[in-house]
């Protein structure tokens, strides 16, 4: 907790009543929802850059699948919840960021069947 925001990542996993399929998961930073998708698709086939970061960061329980991943370090110190950047508040972390990034607050956009992302990407 800072200023007391939560400024950490959040991992929602939920059993929606109303949707199911489409929002087992949630991933958030800074209190804007980046990629909301089945759990399957989620941890499987993930979209957003912030989500393939977490997810890289999981260790595997097998040592010649551990040593062999690409671990997807962030750069960057985390921008303060109460100031946060302009457009994607990701932007000053993502390895993907382009000019546009700064200007445009990505909407989450449903990019397949079981998967929303917020990216210009998407
Ligand atoms: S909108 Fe830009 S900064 Fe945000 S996740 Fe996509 S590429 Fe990265």
């Amino acid at each position: 907790m800072r200023n007391g925001l939560c400024c950490y990542p959040k991992i929602v996993v939920t059993r929606s009543g109303r949707s199911p399929a489409l929002l087992d998961g949630c991933r958030q930073y800074l209190g804007r929802a980046m990629e909301v998708a089945a759990k399957h698709a989620l941890y499987d086939t993930p979209r957003h850059p912030y989500t393939q970061a977490l997810l890289s960061a999981i260790p595997v329980p097998d040592p010649r699948v551990e040593r062999a991943k690409t671990l997807q370090l962030l750069q960057g110190d985390l921008p303060s919840p109460i100031n946060p950047p302009s457009g994607c508040v990701f932007r000053t972390r993502c390895p993907k960021a382009v000019a546009q990034c700064a200007q445009d607050i990505p909407a989450l956009r449903q990019v397949d069947i079981q998967t929303q992302s917020a990216c210009v990407f998407d």
